[in-house]
C-alpha cells in the first residue's frame, strides 16, 4: 500500500509541527509543511516582493508563492504529512485539485491557550525541533534535547504578531475548517490535552482512515 496523505489543521500554535513529527517518525512520510518552506525562503524574490515582509507582519504570503511550494513538494513525496496549508479557500481548492487526502484532521484549541503557547515557543535554529519554556522545556534552557542546537524564538511569536496571526486564522483559515467539516471529511482531535494524549487520539484517527 502506498504511504498515507494526512492533512493537519488548526489555529497558529495548535501543536501542528509537534504532532507531524510523530507523524513523520510512525509513517515514514515527508513533512510538508509551508511555514519551514518560507522561512527557509524568506528573501527569495518573487512577484510580489519577498516572503519576509509578509511573515513578519503575520499576514499571509500569496497564493501562487505557496501554492507552488507545496505541489513541487506532493509531486515529491510518497505520502506526506501536510502542516500549516491550506489556510485559505483558494488554496483549499487548489490542494483539491492536485491529490487526494487520505485524512483531514482538526487540532482543537481555544484562543487563549493559543496565545500562551506561541509565545513560549522556542525553536531550534538548527533541527527546527519544537519547545516550550513552560509545556515543554528542554533539559537544558536554551540548548536543543535532539541536536545540541540553540533555541531561539520566532520574529512572529511576539505578543502583537501572535494576536494579528489569530486574526488572519479566524477570517481566512475558519473557512477552510467549514469547508472539509460541511464534505464530512473532518475529524476533530481535542488538542488541548497534553502532547502524548494529542497524539494518541490523532494515531487513532490516522488508524481508522488508512
Ligand atoms: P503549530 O505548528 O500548530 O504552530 P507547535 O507544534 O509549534 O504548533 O506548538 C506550539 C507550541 O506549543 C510549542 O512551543 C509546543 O512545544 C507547544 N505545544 C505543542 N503541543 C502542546 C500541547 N499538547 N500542550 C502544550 N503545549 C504544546
Ligand atoms: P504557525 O506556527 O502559526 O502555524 P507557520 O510556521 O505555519 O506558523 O507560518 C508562519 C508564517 O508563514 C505565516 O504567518 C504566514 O506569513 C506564512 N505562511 C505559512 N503557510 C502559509 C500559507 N499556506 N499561505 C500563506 N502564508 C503562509
Ligand atoms: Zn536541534
Amino acid at each position: 500500500m502506498s504511504q498515507p496523505k494526512i492533512l493537519v489543521l488548526g489555529p497558529p500554535g495548535a501543536g501542528k509541527g509537534t504532532q507531524s513529527s510523530n507523524i513523520v517518525e510512525a509513517y515514514d512520510v515527508d513533512h510538508i509543511t509551508t511555514g519551514d518552506a518560507l522561512r527557509a525562503n524568506k528573501d527569495m524574490e518573487t512577484e510580489y516582493g519577498t516572503p519576509r515582509s509578509f511573515m513578519e507582519a503575520g499576514e499571509l504570503v500569496p497564493d501562487p508563492v505557496v501554492n507552488e511550494i507545496v505541489k513541487a513538494a506532493i509531486e515529491d513525496a510518497d505520502g506526506f504529512v501536510l502542516d500549516g496549508y491550506p489556510r485559505n479557500l483558494s488554496q483549499a481548492e487548489y490542494l483539491d485539485d492536485i491529490t487526494d487526502l487520505d485524512l483531514v484532521a482538526l487540532l482543537d484549541v481555544d484562543r487563549e491557550e493559543l496565545v500562551d503557547r506561541l509565545t513560549g515557543r522556542r525553536v531550534c535554529d538548527d533541527c527546527g525541533a519544537n519547545f516550550h519554556v513552560d509545556f515543554a522545556p528542554p533539559e537544558e534552557e536554551g540548548v536543543c534535547d535532539e541536536c545540541g542546537g540553540e533555541l531561539i524564538q520566532r520574529d512572529d511569536d511576539t505578543e502583537e504578531t501572535v494576536k494579528e496571526r489569530l486574526n488572519v486564522f479566524e477570517e481566512n483559515t475558519q473557512p477552510v475548517i467549514d469547508y472539509y467539516e460541511d464534505e464530512g471529511e473532518l475529524v476533530r482531535v481535542d488538542g488541548e490535552q497534553s502532547p502524548d494524549e494529542v497524539w494518541d487520539d490523532l494515531q487513532d484517527a490516522i488508524e481508522d482512515a488508512i
